[in-house]
């Protein structure tokens, strides 16, 4: 946590408790910007994400993947949102300038209200192109066709849980339905996606059977749902794979994060030879949502990074992420993929010294491929003498290397004994720098208690001579971290 940084954007029950900070990794505040404890960092730029290659899959779109964004349908479910018409259009906006390839909107069937934003973001005249969620039925669809979008997205439930419990229908209603639909919404010249609801309980021969039938009469795309969330990646590319052998159209995938694989399941969707995904911002939706569009992101500039920079704006992800947690009144996972406050802090000093000599040592993701900064957590007592060198001369403070690991040693001691500020490792790094130039012996931090001093003075000798700095800090690093 980093409290000093910027207040919550926004705070209700839920996001007060989710951390009081978003914006350590602000790309407003860049690295120029100073937290406690923390100091973004300049080094080399690492060339190559990953020294790994992907696995070779000749059917895989991990390299030609389009985004179904549905912030404003999926994410109208999510229990905190209320978007009126203008905040619509303002996250509609914005989704479009980062270069999501659809928009998609809650059905205008839902509400009078609904049906009006979707005709007014559909007279946006915005790049990305529109789409409006309906159920399987012919009223539904009467007045999508009526909303300028681009295209409709159909859907309806094929487990037996929703034959059963929800619409009560049977296959052959629902195969004579969706003849209907398709064919009507076809005969408007616009995009038709046909998807079934809950497809991981739903039988793989009716699954099959009906994907089948209504690739034969012209869907532009079939869409699979795992709509409560229970899919593993591996469940997800046998089921992909096999539809991509019975249908030629587009296969979008649609993934819930009840049990944490969102991500994982659309990247393994793709693989398997899906061509779309549904985000949404922070993932925002039913329940706790669906694959978020920041988090996709990191999963495919790791495995393309050249299709991802030249189709997305990333460095309009934090405004877009903050747009819309504040819409929503929840803050940024500290966790978040590539947002998340400490996505790129490094703290221990084994780690913070590669970093500061190649990126790639323990960096997978190059901050400013998203218009952030990387930083190196160096108050504390797990830093190196690495980075205090950095440090200082961020301080314009130059010294032997043999100083820089005396002062680091006093501040690790400092450290022991009580958290210390980025002020206070400064001071100390100052002090010392001003006791060597006048050779007088000046306090190192003015404002210690007579107890501090004196447990500071019993560490240090604890210490002096018995080992070299670079022998103490880098088993000290592993021993509390592991070494992960
Ligand atoms: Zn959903």
């Amino acid at each position: 946590m980093c409290p000093s940084c910027e207040p919550a954007a926004a705070a209700n029950g839920n996001g007060a408790s989710n951390g009081a900070s978003n914006g350590a990794n602000g790309s407003a505040k860049g690295k120029d910007a100073n937290h406690d404890g923390f100091t973004a960092i300049e080094s080399k730029v690492h060339k190559n994400v990953s020294p790994y290659q992907p696995v070779g899959d000749f059917l895989s779109n991990v390299s030609s993947f389009k985004i179904i964004e549905s912030t404003l349908r999926e994410g109208e479910q999510f229990a905190n949102a209320f978007f009126d018409t203008a905040k619509k259009i303002e996250i509609a906006k914005a989704l479009d300038d980062f270069g999501v390839d659809y928009i998609e909107l809650t059905s205008p069937a839902a509400s009078e209200q609904s049906r009006a934003d979707c005709e007014a973001i559909c007279k946006l005249g915005l790049k990305a192109k529109i789409l409006t969620h309906i159920r399987c039925n012919m009223s539904d669809a009467r007045l999508a066709v009526q909303t300028g979008v681009d295209g409709v997205d159909v859907v309806i439930g094929t487990s037996s849980y929703l034959m059963e419990h929800s619409h009560g229908k049977d296959m052959t209603y629902i195969t004579n339905t969706a003849i209907e639909v398709i064919n009507f919404v076809k005969s408007h010249n616009i995009e038709i996606r046909f998807s079934s609801e809950d497809s991981f309980r739903s039988s793989l021969v009716d699954l099959l059977s009906i994907y089948s039938t209504v690739d034969k009469i012209g869907v532009n795309r079939v869409g699979i749902a795992d709509t409560v969330g229970c899919a593993s990646p591996r469940q997800v590319y046998d089921l992909v794979r096999t539809l991509r052998g019975v249908v030629s159209c587009d296969i979008e995938t649609h993934f819930h994060n009840d049990t944490g694989c969102a991500i994982a399941n659309a990247y393994c969707a793709l693989e398997a030879g899906a061509t779309h995904v549904d985000t949404s911002v922070l993932g925002i939706g039913e329940r706790n949502g669906i694959t978020p569009l920041g988090g996709l992101m990191a999963r495919m500039i790791a495995a393309d990074r050249d299709y991802v920079i030249s189709k997305y704006k990333l460095h309009k992800l934090k405004d877009l992420e903050d747009l819309v947690a504040q819409a929503v009144e929840v803050n940024i996972p500290f966790n978040n993929p590539v947002t998340g406050f400490c996505a790129f802090t490094h703290k221990a000093g084994i780690h913070a010294k590669a970093i500061l000599n190649n990126p790639s040592t323990y960096e997978i993701i190059n901050p400013s491929d998203f218009g952030l900064s990387r930083y190196v957590h160096f108050a504390s007592r797990l830093t190196g003498w690495n980075a205090i060198k950095s440090r200082a001369s961020q301080l314009n403070i130059e010294m032997t290397d043999e100083q820089y690991k005396q002062v680091t040693q006093k501040i690790k001691a400092l450290a022991d004994i009580r958290p210390i500020a980025i002020d206070d490792a400064d001071s100390i790094i100052r002090a010392f720098h001003l006791g060597i130039k006048t050779g007088k012996e000046v306090e190192l931090l003015p404002n210690m208690t007579a107890e501090e001093k004196a447990l500071l003075a019993e560490k240090e000798a604890s210490v002096t001579g018995k080992r070299a700095l670079d022998e103490i800090t880098e088993p000290a690093a592993k021993k509390v971290n592991n070494g992960a």
